[in-house]
């Protein structure tokens, strides 16, 4: 049976490593792992707490994981409660708050397992205090837990943290690799495979996701469908496309929710009230996260789709992605042209970033889809008046 680590796509050296370093007793306290958005980082993490939690053992058959046992589901599906998963809390990266919160958490006996995982995420945005108030717990954890750090690169990250962590380099997988990937694991068309990649802005492990739901994939549907019509739109239909897609967009919070729920029925028995306001908070700040991931998406879809008009303008229609909506491309490349579609891909990554300023959804999309419109579309000056000027 494939272990944990089969998990870790497109990574190999990554997963050589840390299947010997269980395997060999040589695991550490403390890693950081770095690599791009959508190089596995967090899947590797997770398929590292497998190996140590799994109760066949660290040293047994294959690296100790049967990935069969209660055990090992739990830690996949994200439910172990001695694997924790910390993200910045405040606008611009970790709070000092949090990381002594997590530092003092470090301290408590685990619940079920006889170790604790703590994986911190984006710890390039760990800034100099709260990295001091965190030194001492990265030094010398208590010695029943392993600390996963991921940071985007290297060098983004402290220095007084990167020596003090075992550094495990993750390589950016290529879109194309990432598709083929894809492909292999989900059965999926390559065809499909590039799109799910390009809306999952290059992650396998949410381009997996997104093959199995037929929910994303009518979402995209109406992605597209939206921007075929832009055209034609008048500012209502714009404005009512944009409620729509916002709707849609926040569908996937409803499951999130449920899940929630769900574990805190099932730990309710055995976890103390402080443990409930704990996990209740991580909830809070999951559905957060979700929500950021799913209207990155749907910017994700837009800027693939400008990207296949631009390539069409540019006479390289053989590099369009949305294959089946090459008609409503292809139209939209006779209207406008490179420049216009230059500047409509600028109006996403605007968007981009109101979104993660935490700006309204509904006002970033509201925007994007006029800024869209106005970019590709709106009539040009007259030849002469433009000389004019
Ligand atoms: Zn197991």
């Amino acid at each position: 049976m494939a272990d944990a680590f089969e998990n870790i796509l497109g990574q190999p050296q990554v997963r050589e490593f840390l299947r010997t370093s269980v395997a060999n007793g040589r695991v550490t306290h403390a890693y950081l792992f770095t690599g791009p958005a959508g190089s596995n980082k967090t899947m590797a993490a997770y398929a590292l707490a497998q190996a140590l939690l799994c109760p066949k053992g660290p040293r047994g058959p294959r690296g100790g994981q049967c990935g069969a046992c209660d055990t090992c589901g739990r830690v996949m599906r994200k439910k172990h409660p001695d694997v924790r998963y910390f993200a910045p809390e405040g606008a611009g990266g970790y709070l000092v708050d949090q990381i002594r919160d997590i530092a003092a958490d470090t301290a408590l006996a685990p619940i079920q397992a006889d170790k604790k995982i703590y994986i911190l995420d984006r710890v390039d945005l760990l800034g100099v205090q709260a990295a001091n108030a965190f030194l001492k717990t990265l030094e010398e954890p208590p010695s029943d837990v392993v600390l996963i750090l991921l940071g985007r690169t290297r060098e983004s990250v402290l220095p007084t943290i990167v020596s003090r962590c075992q550094v495990v380099p993750f390589r950016h997988i290529p879109a194309s690799e990432a598709a083929g990937i894809l492909a292999q694991n989900t059965g999926a068309s390559l065809e499909k495979a590039r799109i799910a990649i390009e809306a999952c802005d290059g992650s396998i492990t949410r381009g997996i996701e997104f093959l199995k739901s037929n929910e994303r994939l009518a979402f995209r549907a109406r992605v597209l469908e939206a921007l075929a019509l832009l055209r034609n739109a008048d500012d209502w239909d714009l404005l009512g496309q944009a409620s729509e897609l916002v709707v849609l967009a926040k569908a996937p919070l409803d499951v999130v929710r449920a899940a929630q729920e769900e574990e805190l029925a099932e730990n309710a028995d055995f976890l103390a009230k402080s443990a409930m306001r704990q996990i209740e908070a991580r909830n809070k700040r999951q559905l957060t996260a979700k929500s950021f991931e799913s209207l990155r998406q749907l910017t994700a879809i837009i800027r693939s789709w400008l990207r296949d008009v631009l390539a069409v303008c540019a006479e390289t229609p053989e590099l369009v992605i949305n294959v089946d909506a090459r008609g409503a491309i292809e139209d939209a490349a006779r209207a406008t042209d490179e420049a216009r579609v230059a500047a409509a891909l600028a109006a996403v990554r605007r968007c981009d970033e109101a979104i993660s300023y935490n700006v309204s959804p509904e006002t970033c999309i509201d925007a994007l889809l006029f800024e869209t419109k106005d970019a590709l579309y709106r009539p040009r000056p007259h030849a002469a008046d433009a000389r004019m000027r």
